[in-house]
């Protein structure tokens, strides 16, 4: 999760943004639910395709800014930050949501 730069304000913004998926705000990419909870309530393990991210809506980048406006909630694996970064995103294939 350490990038540089991502210090304690990313990680309030964080909390915050995985409270508004907890009460349904769906993935800002694919449109599909989160399940935010912990792995061992039955939600999906950390840092899969389906948990939670915050994402950055204007990529920092980009100029994006920490500010809570700049984020919402995303699917791990839909955060443009997922795997071993951009090289990788034109190689990657859509997911297909399903069920746990
Ligand atoms: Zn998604």
């Amino acid at each position: 999760m350490a990038k540089p730069g991502l210090g304690k304000r990313h990680q309030v913004i964080a909390v915050i943004v995985r409270k508004r998926a907890a009460a349904g705000e769906p993935c800002y990419l694919c449109h599909q639910p989160i399940d935010t909870r912990p792995e061992k309530d039955g939600g999906p393990p950390t840092r899969s395709r389906w948990s939670f991210s915050a994402h950055h809506i204007e990529e920092r980048n980009n100029g994006g800014q920490t500010v809570l406006a700049n984020y919402a909630p995303a699917h791990y694996g839909c955060n443009s930050s997922w795997g071993d970064g951009s090289t990788q995103r034109s190689k990657r294939k859509p997911w297909r949501p399903r069920k746990w």
